[in-house]
């Protein structure tokens, strides 16, 4: 079958992650991905899917691809993308991982509100627990969660001194079986050998990990697909290069 571009950007914050801005809503995320010419987006929000379900209705409506995702802060301190098939399927992920993240109630004047909103961006409710704090699951064990639901886990941002798993345990354990890594979209090539040595191996994604509605990617990340939908987009984050 022959393959297509599409446009996309699969690390996206919405107002349910503390540090997102409050305009980070459903309705503004879909306009403003339009706006900017995506295809397809995924949203990624800290230990948490339960934006999902108002995003999909609208990006539905829109005809834009939304890939259901979660960032998850493991016990390493590594932050992974997961992303699933459907947004059920992330939604019965975050509950499990809401259960081991630590009981310690979020601090809205200093971490920012946690809000679920619904297509209509009306405030359905708020997340009581700090949303990024490390969760009591090791990557391994994300990794095999998410693989039963025919998900992917993709290292984030693995070019940063933070929350990425070069940074925090070296190198990409083989056992992972890990095809695909994420550089932010700001890294150049060269920057860091170490990167670029590790990367060498994988399918690389570029994200925005925008927490802004202005940070989110315009038509400059592509993939190849043979249909541009979550399934292909994932199947090729299995396969890897
Ligand atoms: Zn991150
Ligand atoms: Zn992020």
């Amino acid at each position: 079958m022959d393959l297509k571009a599409f446009a996309v950007d699969l690390h996206i914050h919405s107002c349910l992650s503390p540090c997102g801005d409050i305009d980070m809503t459903p309705n503004n995320i879909v306009n403003m991905s339009l706006l900017k010419g995506l295809d397809a987006i995924g949203i990624a929000d800290h230990n948490s899917a339960k934006n999902l379900p108002g995003i999909e209705k609208l990006a539905k409506e829109a005809g834009l691809t939304l890939v259901p995702g979660i960032e998850v802060n493991t016990k390493e301190e590594i932050h992974v993308l997961a992303y699933f098939q459907k947004v059920e399927d992330a939604l019965f992920v975050g509950d499990k991982l809401y259960e081991k993240l630590p009981d310690i109630k979020n601090n809205e004047k200093l971490f920012g509100e946690q809000l679920v909103l619904n297509e209509f961006d009306e405030e359905t409710g708020r997340i009581e627990k700090l949303l990024i704090n490390a969760v009591d699951i090791s990557i391994e064990e994300l990794g095999y969660m998410v693989k039963r639901l025919n998900g992917v886990i993709v290292p984030a941002h693995i070019d940063r001194r933070s929350f990425s798993i070069i940074s925090n345990i070296g190198f990409i354990p083989d056992e992972l079986n890990i095809k695909t890594v994420e550089h932010s979209s700001s890294y150049v090539k060269g920057q860091n050998p170490l990167v670029d040595m590790i990367s060498s191996g994988y399918r690389i994604i570029r994200s925005s990990d925008a927490h802004y509605l202005h940070q989110i990617s315009e038509r400059e990340f592509f993939m190849h697909l043979e249909e541009n939908t979550p399934e292909a987009i994932i199947k090729k984050l299995i396969e890897g290069k």
